[in-house]
Parts: C-alpha cells; sequence; structure tokens
C-alpha cells in the first residue's frame, strides 16, 4: 500500500492538478510520506488528503504541499527559507533537498518532538528546528529568501515582512472561515500580494504548547 505504484498514482494526480515542476514531483515521489503519519494510516499516506497527526492538526494535503513548494521555487533556488507549522515535518522533508537551509517552527512540542527523529532518521542536514510561535518568525536567522506558512493567520502577521529579504516571497493561507493562499513579493516599492487560491488550513495560534 505504500508501494511504487501508489506513489506513482499520486504523481499523476498531482500533475494533473496543474503540478509542472519535476524537482517537487520527483521529491514528493522519494518522500515516505508513510513516515509522517501514524502506522495505522500509513496505507493512506499516498492519497491525496489531509490526514490527522494528533493534537487536532493534520498532515498537509500532498497537492498543497507542492503548490507551495513550486511558488518557493519559482523565483529560483532560493538560500534561507522560513516554514511555520512544520507539524508532521512533511512539508520541512519536501524543502529539504531544494533549498539551502529550511528554518521550521512548530508552537506544539510534541509533534516537534516526533518530527524531530523523522528529520534526524532521514539525515536531513540542511534543517534547523524550533518550538515557538511562528507569528514572530525567527529574526536571528533572517532575512528569509521564503517564508512559507501551514497554518492561517486573520492576517498577515506585520513581523514575518520585515524577515523578508528583498526579491523574497511569503507563502500563506489567510483569512478565518474563507482562506486564500497568497504570495507577498518584496519588491523595491514594498510587498506586492497576489492571490494564488482558496484553501482550507489550520488556524495559527499565537502562544505555545508544551504537551
Ligand atoms: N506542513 C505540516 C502542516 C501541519 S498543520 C504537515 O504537513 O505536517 C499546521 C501546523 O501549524 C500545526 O502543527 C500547528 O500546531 C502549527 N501552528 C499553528 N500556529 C502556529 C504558530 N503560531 N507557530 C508555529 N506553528 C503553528
Amino acid at each position: 500500500m505504500t508501494s511504487q505504484r501508489t506513489r506513482e498514482r499520486l504523481i499523476q494526480r498531482l500533475m494533473e492538478q496543474g503540478i509542472t515542476n519535476y524537482s517537487v514531483l520527483d521529491v514528493i515521489r522519494t518522500t515516505p510520506r508513510h513516515a509522517f503519519v501514524d502506522e495505522a494510516l500509513a496505507h493512506r499516506a499516498y492519497e491525496d488528503t489531509a490526514l490527522p497527526i494528533g493534537w487536532g492538526q493534520t498532515i498537509s494535503q500532498p497537492y498543497i504541499v507542492a503548490r507551495m513548494t513550486e511558488l518557493a521555487l519559482q523565483a529560483g533556488r532560493p538560500n534561507k527559507v522560513m516554514e511555520i507549522g512544520s507539524g508532521s515535518g512533511y512539508q520541512t522533508a519536501v524543502l529539504s533537498p531544494l533549498v539551502g537551509e529550511v528554518y521550521a517552527i512548530e508552537r506544539i512540542k510534541g509533534l516537534l518532538d516526533r518530527s524531530r527523529e523523522r528529520v534526524r532518521a532521514l539525515r536531513l542536514r540542511n534543517v534547523q528546528l524550533r518550538h515557538a510561535d511562528g507569528l514572530d518568525g525567527w529574526a536571528d536567522k533572517g532575512p528569509f529568501d521564503v517564508i512559507l506558512g501551514a497554518a492561517a493567520p486573520e492576517v498577515i502577521p506585520p513581523a514575518l515582512l520585515t524577515q523578508l529579504a528583498p526579491g523574497g516571497r511569503l507563502i500563506l493561507p489567510v483569512g478565518g472561515v474563507d482562506q486564500r493562499l497568497v504570495m507577498v513579493t518584496m519588491g523595491a516599492d514594498g510587498p506586492e500580494t497576489t492571490h494564488v487560491e482558496n484553501v482550507k488550513f489550520v488556524p495559527m495560534l499565537s502562544g505555545t504548547e508544551r504537551g
């Protein structure tokens, strides 16, 4: 059920949905998504769907991981990437081979501890994980070429914009009930926002949880 054929079917589906970046498709093909969910759900790991990972959170749908990663790479290979809401660590693992460094933040300690083990097992050496509130960003590691969020704040957090490098891009779901994925590019004349598509993410919450 985690066979090569099941994985190929997922890649096929992502291509049908408009994912065209072959580096992204290749990384999704080779990243063991079944290792990022509980064993009881491993047989569903290559379905194009979000799945529960505990603490009321979900591992992102492969389509949205592919789409956001594609947007992250659109202007060439980014050097420094900050990820907010790393959850299971799946998006983190997909980014790792495609960028210079990944700085990933998660507010729930229990999730972070598990993803730390996965990152170690997969030997992703360019990944740093931090237990913190991503609404504040990670100022001392910035500025970032890309900031990618996997949870939706009501409005774009101002701290994140100040941590974008010139030409950098923030890729983030924004909103409450009606969410949209936006991409903010930091141009010479200030930030420029484009609407990518409507999405459904868990909310970006302030503070941290020790559980
Ligand atoms: N890409 C992850 C998505 C996990 S769901 C995956 O595929 O597993 C989104 C995650 O964002 C949750 O784990 C949630 O705890 C986290 N999150 C929400 N608000 C946050 C914040 N302010 N700072 C850091 N993480 C946050």
